[in-house]
């Protein structure tokens, strides 16, 4: 199958041959007529397997047949992401796929100047990207009208059904026309976002590539058990180890993160870090650099497990394990995109086993267990025999290392299951107004 059977416009087309694209991927080729015909669309594909294009594509199609009324344009699409590194991601992508249209594409997201963005709105918008909790402060401010929008995109769907977003996704929705598309897309579905999401599509067509909750087959992954305080030791020595390939390693706090890029510069290993508490510049200047290879190592908290396409990343190690067993596929989704093969390497320590299982429960199936010589942990690490245990409805449990996957309650205790700090204390978070503060992705 060839893009052109698709039936998008010349001008998609040519931009597609620029960059290169010869067939559309599996997902593209199920979502993209239906998103055409008009169609709600609930689309679930692997990480790294050309979502973002499955629904780009589509949107800048219907588009480009609209005369567009005169005088500054209001949004005619909204696309909700998680996080602002992947508005921009996500952005470029329309730009890249739209060039030879005449469509203007913004984003919105937090951390930066609100003026620029206002300005920007004026003069007229086509395509908005943007992170909940900054497209509220514009709702607020009436620097944006959602009036004229025509088709709504949730990226990561699933992530922005969840708690720590669906208030402001609430408040977002009230303030669209009740007569429009809206597309969902992830990589992960958990049965009860799932039902969530089938609420607000209308007479969705559902396009599943792939088993749910998969991991794209050209990722092995494998897990080391090892001693919590002998982690760091195992992480220099793979890294020293496989010292010519780019890395991306998972750590659980944005402290964690911080110390432990400090760390690995001192033995050697220079390492940028991307978490919630550094200034926006500071994490779009680390990603830059990592994503263009001048940074060989990334350390980055969950801020980065989300859709951010990182080309030809070979390696990506959990220094902790998630939280939530989804998080596992997005972050080792960050390698083996596009058909390239990639490795996942998580150390797991004793008080990790429930989170491992949490995760091979997830998967429904298991991962395997290799020891590394030197670093065997005093203790066995049981992964396999004990069954998974529901934690009891209640009180959420003080340690966050205790919080069972995808259960949150509220948003302020999600959050602070993920922080360990109290909900007021986390960046970006006023007031406890709700919208993307989980994990410091807040836009
Ligand atoms: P995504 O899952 O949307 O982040 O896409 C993953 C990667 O695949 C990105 O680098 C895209 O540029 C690339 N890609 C998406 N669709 C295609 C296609 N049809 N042909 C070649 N590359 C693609």
């Amino acid at each position: 199958m060839t893009f052109d059977t698709l039936g998008l416009a010349p001008a998609l087309l040519r931009a597609l041959a620029d960059n290169g694209y010869a067939t559309p991927t599996p997902i593209q080729q199920q979502a993209i007529p239906l998103v055409l015909s008009g169609r709600d669309v609930l689309g679930g594909a692997q990480t790294g397997t050309g979502k973002t294009a499955a629904f780009a594509l589509p949107v800048l199609n219907r588009l480009s047949k609209e005369t567009p009324p005169a005088g500054p344009r209001k949004p005619r699409a909204l696309v909700l992401v998680p996080t602002r590194e992947l508005a921009v991601q996500v952005a470029d992508s329309f730009k890249t796929y739209g060039r030879h249209l005449k469509l203007n594409v913004t984003t919105l997201f937090g951390g930066v100047g609100m003026q620029p963005q206002v300005d920007q709105l004026r003069r007229g918008v086509d395509v908005l990207v943007a992170c909940p909790g900054r497209l509220i402060d514009h709702l607020d401010r009436g620097s944006v009208k959602l009036d004229a929008v025509q088709v709504l995109v949730l990226d990561e769907a699933d992530r922005m059904l969840d708690m720590g977003f669906l208030p402001a996704i609430k408040r977002i929705l009230n303030r669209l026309p009740k007569q429009r598309q809206s597309l969902l897309f992830s990589a992960t579905f958990e049965p009860r976002i799932k039902a969530l999401a089938l609420e607000f599509l209308d007479n969705p067509q559902e396009v599943q590539v792939a088993a749910q909750n998969t991991i794209a087959q050209t990722i092995a992954h494998r897990a080391h058990p090892v001693d919590g305080p002998k982690k760091r030791a195992l992480l220099v020595e793979i890294l020293s180890r496989r010292h010519t390939e780019q890395v991306l390693v998972f750590g659980k706090t944005k402290h964690g993160c911080n110390r432990l890029a400090e760390q690995l510069e001192e033995s050697g290993l220079p390492a940028v870090a991307i978490h919630g508490n550094k200034s926006q510049a500071a994490r779009q200047k680390a990603l830059n650099e990592f994503k263009s290879g001048k940074a060989r190592i990334l350390v980055a908290t969950d801020v980065a497990a989300r859709g951010l396409d990182i080309p030809d990343l070979p390696l990506v190690i959990n220094h902790d394990l998630p939280m939530v067993a989804e998080d596992y596929i997005h972050r080792i989704g960050r390698t083996g995109r596009n058909g390239a093969s990639g490795e996942a390497i998580s150390l797991v320590a004793q008080e990790e086993a429930h989170l491992l299982r949490q995760i091979q429960k997830l998967l429904g199936r298991d991962i395997a267990m290799e020891h590394v010589q030197g670093f065997e942990p005093t203790r066995a690490i049981r992964t396999d025999a004990a069954p998974f245990k529901q934690q009891p409805r209640g009180p959420r449990p003080p340690s966050r290392n205790r919080r069972p996957h995808g259960k949150p309650r509220d948003a302020s205790a999600h959050a602070h299951a993920h922080t360990g700090q109290k909900p007021a204390q986390r960046d970006g978070q006023r007031n406890g107004r709700p919208g993307g503060e989980r994990r410091g992705t807040r836009g």
